[in-house]
């Protein structure tokens, strides 16, 4: 056996449940970026599609495409990156749903659009990473309009991103973003959704979900760093490597900072064994060293992060002992790791 990402259906479905359930009546979108957070665009959307989700979200094209076809008509997917020519083509001909922040961008899409194609118009709230700013606002959703009235184009949203870093900051987001939506709607258009919070505004705030909530972390069971232990979230994935030697009170696990495993873990992480809980006590290239347990023997299987079932901490307590985000210790995991899917 080699070191595995073990990725459960079950949990993922009870997440996405609890996600749902918790921001009812607005929806969710499951945002599969960074290939679903390490645990598989494809895995990602069959769950989607068997819980009845409407909605997945990807960053690029590739993902997007990826998406789509996994879930087909069941679910409508939304890709936000800014695409060139080509890629618009192939994104209106794949049925996906384009997020535009800038003026150029919509031009590209009405002229690229074959039939009508799907836009969700973004404001930049204050994040400035994308976003068409507010005083061009007005001229942009004029234009998006006209676009609409002349059948290029539909309108189905509107939205941003907020930086979830303070709630003061998300307030004063929030009321641009009120704002945007307002004079949107003087110009004529009538989006279906409105959508602005991702995981720990959705989940804490109702006044952020609007009629739909984009959902990384909370599905995949990573918290917040420094978040609370939420209802109804568990991880989803578990990190296994196998034990390759014991050597009187320190057993060797398979697994190394070349796999991904940051070196910083040692001596801050606790581990899952088959005797329980354990120190973390070195990490080489290769292999890493853990303190024994009674019985160790090579061929056993050490949880080194995931739901706490063996007694190891989660991927997002291990961030936090080193000081990073919640979804680090999962992307960084070198995609030779074999991923397996269990239910
Ligand atoms: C990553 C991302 C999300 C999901 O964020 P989480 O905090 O992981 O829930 C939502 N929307 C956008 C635009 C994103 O880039």
């Amino acid at each position: 056996m080699t070191a595995q990402l073990r990725i459960s259906r079950a949990r993922l479905a009870q997440n996405i449940a609890s996600v749902r359930a918790r921001v009812a009546p607005a929806e969710v979108m499951v945002v599969v970026k960074d290939d679903a957070y390490r645990h598989g665009v494809e895995t990602v959307a069959s769950v989607v599609r068997e819980a009845g989700v409407s909605w997945l979200g990807a960053i690029d094209l590739r993902s997007a495409l990826r998406a789509k076809a996994a879930v087909g008509d069941a679910a409508r997917v939304f890709c936000w990156l800014t695409l060139g020519t080509d890629e618009t083509h192939k994104a209106l001909t794949g049925g996906l749903e384009l997020g535009v922040g800038d003026a150029a961008y919509l031009e590209r899409i009405a002229d690229a659009a074959a039939g009508t194609a799907v836009v969700h118009l973004k404001i930049d709230t204050g994040l400035h990473r994308n976003g068409v700013r507010p005083e061009q606002w007005p001229a942009f959703v004029g234009r998006a309009a006209e676009l609409e009235r002349a059948g290029r184009i539909r309108v189905a949203g509107i939205w941003s991103h907020i930086s979830e870093a303070s709630d003061e900051d998300d307030d004063v987001a929030r009321a641009a973003f009120d704002v945007a939506v307002e004079v949107a709607r003087e110009a004529g258009l009538a989006p279906e959704v409105r959508h602005l919070a991702a995981s720990a505004a959705g989940w804490a705030r109702e006044e952020f979900r609007y009629d739909l909530v984009r959902f990384g972390a909370f599905v995949y069971g990573v918290r917040s760093a420094d978040g609370p232990v939420l209802p109804g979230i568990v991880p989803v994935a578990t990190l296994v490597a196998p034990v390759v030697a014991v050597r009187g009170d320190e057993v060797e696990i398979g697994i190394g900072s070349l796999d991904g495993l940051p070196s910083s873990l040692a001596g801050v992480a606790d581990v899952g064994t088959p005797g329980g809980s354990r120190a973390l006590l070195r990490v080489a290239l290769g292999s890493s060293v853990v303190a024994a347990w009674p019985g160790a023997a090579v061929g056993d299987e050490v949880a080194v992060w995931g739901d706490g079932a063996r007694g190891e901490s989660s991927s997002t307590t291990l961030a936090e002992a080193i000081g990073t985000v919640g979804e680090e210790p999962l992307l960084r995991l070198s995609p030779l790791i074999p991923r397996v899917v269990v239910d």
